[in-house]
């Protein structure tokens, strides 16, 4: 068989990812009720219903159909840094995958590079910053590191996602430079950021998807 990942494993993946947001809600809020307002587990669990009742409505036929569909309603749903940002990281996805119904772990990386330097590209970002960058960008690094190095895009997508919980971990001790939370300055320091936080969750739940 193929080492690829599939449109439907991805739909599939995404509704984990939905699932997921919905069952953290409350710790994705606890994590921004410190240092921001209070609103990511709202933004990312509405925002993610939203994009799988899009997903439901009109059935993605290509991985570009269903990575513009999530990023347009990721976009048009949630307000906050989080909804342009996470938007923009599925609408290049998509766009880098093109009208494609299968990727290769190669094709996959490449996907999900294009969409995290979209995120940079909109926020500006950079390592460090104490974001959703300092989850993402090591577990790109990881995946890539993983490819070379033999490994099925499976291992690779679930070597990502724990360079991601540990991105997301080493956010705690950071000051934020971006976003809401850099308004507290130092006192940003000692709290994990919730957007590492979710970034952690939707490759989490992409290496269950793949592990299943
Ligand atoms: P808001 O900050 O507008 O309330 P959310 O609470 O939904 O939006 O999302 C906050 C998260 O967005 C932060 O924890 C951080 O990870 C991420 N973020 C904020 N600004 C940026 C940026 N410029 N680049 C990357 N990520 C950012
Ligand atoms: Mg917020």
């Amino acid at each position: 068989m193929a080492d690829v990942v599939t449109l439907d494993q991805l739909v599939s993946w995404l509704g984990r990812f939905s699932a997921a947001a919905t069952e953290q809600r409350q710790y994705l809020t606890d994590l921004d009720s410190a240092i921001g307002d209070a609103d990511h587990g709202s933004n990312m669990d509405r925002g993610m219903a939203a994009a799988i009742a899009a997903l439901e409505a009109t059935p993605p036929t290509t991985i570009a159909d269903l990575g513009k569909s999530v990023g347009m309603t990721l976009v048009s749903n949630v307000g906050g840094a989080s909804g342009p940002l996470y938007g923009t990281n599925f609408l290049r996805f998509g766009t880098t995958a093109g009208a494609v119904d299968s990727l290769d772990a190669a094709g996959l990386g490449a996907a999900l590079r294009a969409g995290v330097d979209g995120i940079v590209a909109r926020g500006k970002a950079e390592p460090g910053d104490k974001t959703m960058l300092d989850a993402l960008l090591p577990a790109l690094d990881a995946y890539d590191a993983a490819v070379a190095s033999g490994a099925s895009l499976a291992d690779a997508v679930s070597t990502a996602a724990s360079a991601a919980e540990a991105g997301r971990d080493a956010t705690e001790p950071l000051v934020a430079r971006k976003g809401r939370a850099s308004y507290l300055g130092e006192r940003s320091a000692g709290h994990i950021d919730p957007g590492s936080a979710s970034s952690a969750l939707m490759l989490r739940t992409l290496a269950d998807e793949l592990a299943a």
